[in-house]
């Protein structure tokens, strides 16, 4: 089923210049992507974001740590987009993430682990509309595609 995902790349995945590594991994795999910024992400926009972790003892170092500089946001479209995702960034632990994963390969610490991703249909949708307007996300078809898959 084609699904769009709500993907991010968090303030250590731009701070460190690994944007264009992460976006190909996506890229290479046929994933589309149909919407795309850069953005401070400031505090209520943090919060609410995660909000689902407002009562966890990490969540005031989440929002530091997102708030503390750009973060790259991303729609990105595709068969079973939403749980592929998930596979290809890795566990939520850079050390238990599988090598051949985004965090597995590039992170260290929990609390910089690079990448943000939908976790179900409903959280994309939520996600994706806390992020960008309609008007943001671009409907378009690959000219040839029958050589991606
Ligand atoms: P995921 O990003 O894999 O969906 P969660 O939704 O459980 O993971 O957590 C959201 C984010 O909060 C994580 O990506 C990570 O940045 C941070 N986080 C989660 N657990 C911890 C923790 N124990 N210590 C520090 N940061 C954490
Ligand atoms: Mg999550």
């Amino acid at each position: 089923m084609m699904e769009k995902s709500f993907v991010m790349m968090k303030p250590d995945a731009v701070q460190r210049r690994i944007m264009g590594k992460i976006l190909t991994r996506f890229e290479e795999k046929g994933l589309q992507i149909v919407a795309a910024k850069l953005l401070k992400i400031d505090e209520d926009l943090a919060k609410e974001h995660y909000g689902e972790h407002s009562e966890k003892p990490f969540f005031n170092d989440l929002v530091s740590y997102i708030t503390s500089s750009p973060s790259f946001a991303m729609v990105i479209e595709g068969d079973d987009a939403i749980s592929l995702i998930r596979k290809i960034v890795g566990a939520t632990n850079p050390k238990e993430a599988d090598l051949g994963t985004i965090r597995g390969d590039f992170a260290m610490d929990m609390g910089r682990n690079i990448i943000h991703a939908s976790d179900s249909p409903a959280s994309a949708e939520r996600e994706i509309s806390l992020f960008f307007n309609e008007d943001e996300i671009c409907e378009y078809k690959i000219a040839d595609d029958s050589w991606i898959y």
